[in-house]
């Protein structure tokens, strides 16, 4: 078993944030996995590359480098795209609409799954606990973490969340339009072949709806300790 937690869950479950902190906490190291799969698309919409073309797709990850570095203002890690800082514009509803048609290729998951392992062990080789979020973390990234979470929340709670998350940063789409690109995103996810999002089987399930994100975070470092 790898000293790692692996937490998965649909969008606006609040993975990042629960993740973020839980790390700060534990002292680990923090992996944003959709970071990387984000970063990749937007390169490929800014240089025109189709997101069906599997293969150009692969080829620009090639030479695509994506790196964290330390933490913004806010205290979120920046992320680096061939060491330009994109931490914000890979939030941009752009790249969130079309980010799953990125990663549903095999070839685009099978390169990113490889680059998350190499970062994962490479800290839990210095002796860090590591946390990682994303999709597919506790069943193909880190399936021996010894810990591991699938966050949920309803529909609701998600798309609010996301909602006020895109009010701060001054989009200004209507409450209707965030839950709908929140569900056909979790669709999309869901049902891809390659490693659809789903919960590990001994992954432990919590509903954030109507938590803190304290309260969360509480309830994982339980898990932590047991
Ligand atoms: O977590 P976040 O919302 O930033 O993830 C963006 C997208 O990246 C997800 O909707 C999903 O399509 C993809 N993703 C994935 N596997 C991961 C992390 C993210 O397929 N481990």
């Amino acid at each position: 078993r790898l000293n790692a937690i692996a937490i998965d869950g649909p969008a606006g479950a609040g993975k990042s944030t629960v993740a973020r902190r839980l790390a700060e906490r534990l002292g680990a190291y923090y992996v944003d996995t959709g970071a990387m799969y984000r970063a990749l698309t937007l390169k490929a919409l800014e240089r025109g590359v189709p997101v069906d073309d599997e293969a150009a797709l692969v080829a620009l990850l090639g030479e695509t480098v994506v790196a964290f570095g330390g933490p913004n203002a806010e205290g979120v890690p920046t992320v680096l795209l061939d060491e330009r800082d994109v931490t914000q514009e890979i939030r941009s509803p752009r790249v969130s609409g079309s980010v799953s048609a990125v990663a549903r290729h095999p070839g685009v998951r099978a390169e990113l799954v490889r680059r998350q392992r190499q970062l994962a062990l490479h800290y839990l080789s210095a002796g860090r606990m590591v946390v990682m979020d994303g999709r597919d973390i506790g069943t193909v990234v880190l399936p021996e973490a010894r810990v591991k979470v699938f966050l949920t929340a309803s529909l609701d709670e998600r798309a609010r969340r996301r909602h006020e998350e895109l009010a701060r940063r001054g989009e200004r789409p209507t409450y209707g339009e965030t839950l709908e690109r929140l569900r056909e995103r979790d669709r999309k996810d869901a049902e891809r072949e390659v490693a659809p999002l789903r919960k590990a089987e001994d992954a432990v399930e919590i509903d954030t709806t109507g938590k803190s994100v304290d309260e969360v975070v509480e309830a994982i470092v339980r898990l932590v300790e047991e």
